[in-house]
């Protein structure tokens, strides 16, 4: 095989991002000690393994490190590294002196539900459409699968190793974040950087037993009760799935259990989109919606203030259900008809 033959086969590493983002995080980092870390209310995979891959960087570092959430992770996470770390608080703790934050998947600092980082130096790292770039670094590449791509590469230009620790949270970045690679943004970078963590100690089949397959019998009960009142409209396009506190309640679930249930649907070749509405008791009404392909189900979470990416978004109103229900199964709707035009043969 020729030199250029071999070339195009075997191109091992893959393009780098941008280094000028990437070399004012490392800057901004060296030249600091104490850092805070964050992300967003009710947190996900990519949440948790973008913070804790950051804080255990920064410990190889020797820096000092805190994570603040405004909710706790998700229960089957507790087992995986560093977890624990993580203090809930709805404001920075007054002992906390960072001297930088660290912002990870918010697109404004309102997503991270902790009030007090207002004013301080920000480092924002994010790959959500739409951020506010309100950091006084702001790394924002809509193009990553997870913003553990991300967190991936800063840790790589900070000279860390990708120690077990680091390439777990990393690996559960990518993981959950692409609908455990269902989604549309995946690319040849994201299969590299997880070859690289498996290389580097993980073990992908205990991964997704412990992220997908770590339910309560209580879980599978209200999987049951969920798809049981689930209305299908649209041609069976569109699943329509609700939630209240009352089957929470009768399953013996809290909103611990609720992940990845709005992904269900999407197994039904036919379905195109899922709106799941979680009404709760406070009267607020959180709506979530998934996708298939070019089917763009964040152009209508912009209509009402939220947001996420073209196959996963959310939102949160005040309001009866019945205000909003038609309006969002008319809007997501006519994303199913835009984005089939664009849709790849079955
Ligand atoms: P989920 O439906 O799992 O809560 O969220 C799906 C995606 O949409 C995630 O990437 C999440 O960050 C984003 N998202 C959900 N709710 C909101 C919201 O109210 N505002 C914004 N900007 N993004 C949201
Ligand atoms: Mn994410």
């Amino acid at each position: 095989m020729s030199d250029s033959a071999r070339g195009s086969i075997a191109t091992d590493v893959v393009p780098a991002a941008p280094a000028a983002e990437i070399g004012q995080i490392r800057e901004a980092v060296l030249a600091r000690e104490r850092f805070l870390i964050t992300s967003h209310a009710r947190p996900d995979g990519d949440s948790i393994g973008s913070q804790l891959a950051m804080a255990y960087a920064l410990d190889h570092l020797g820096k000092q490190v805190r994570i603040v959430n405004a909710d706790p992770p998700p229960e089957h996470y507790f087992a995986l590294p560093g977890v624990d770390r993580i203090e809930i608080a709805p404001d920075v703790p007054p002992d906390i002196t960072a001297d930088a934050v660290i912002v990870m998947e918010c697109s404004d600092l309102g997503r991270t539900g902790v009030r007090g980082m207002e004013g301080r130096y920000i480092i924002n790292i994010d790959h959500h459409a739409g951020n506010r770039l309100y950091g006084a670094v702001n790394w924002f590449d809509e193009s990553a699968a997870a913003c553990g791509e991300m967190v991936f590469d800063v840790i790589g230009a900070l000279g860390v190793p990708l120690t077990p620790e680091i390439a777990t949270h990393i690996y559960l970045a990518i993981l959950t974040d692409t609908g455990s690679f269902h989604h549309s943004n995946i690319t040849p970078r994201t299969f590299d950087i997880c070859r690289q963590t498996v290389e580097a100690g993980v073990n992908p089949a205990t991964m997704a037993r412990r992220v997908f397959d770590s339910n309560s019998f209580g879980k599978l009960k209200l999987i049951g009760a969920l798809l049981d009142a689930m209305e299908l409209v649209d041609d069976g396009r569109l699943a329509v799935l609700y939630l209240d506190d009352a089957m929470l309640d009768a399953c013996g679930c809290t909103h611990n259990d609720t992940e990845g249930l709005i992904n269900l649907p999407l197994t039904a070749r036919e379905i195109q989109a899922v709106v799941f509405f979680r009404v709760s008791a406070e009267g607020t009404l959180r709506v979530s919606m998934r996708s298939k392909y070019d089917v763009d189900v964040r152009s209508v979470a912009t209509m009402y203030g939220g947001g996420g990416h073209k196959n996963a978004s959310g939102f949160t109103v005040t309001g009866p259900l019945a205000r909003v229900r038609g309006e969002v199964i008319d809007r997501l709707m006519h994303a199913i008809a835009e984005g089939l035009q664009t849709r790849p043969p079955a």
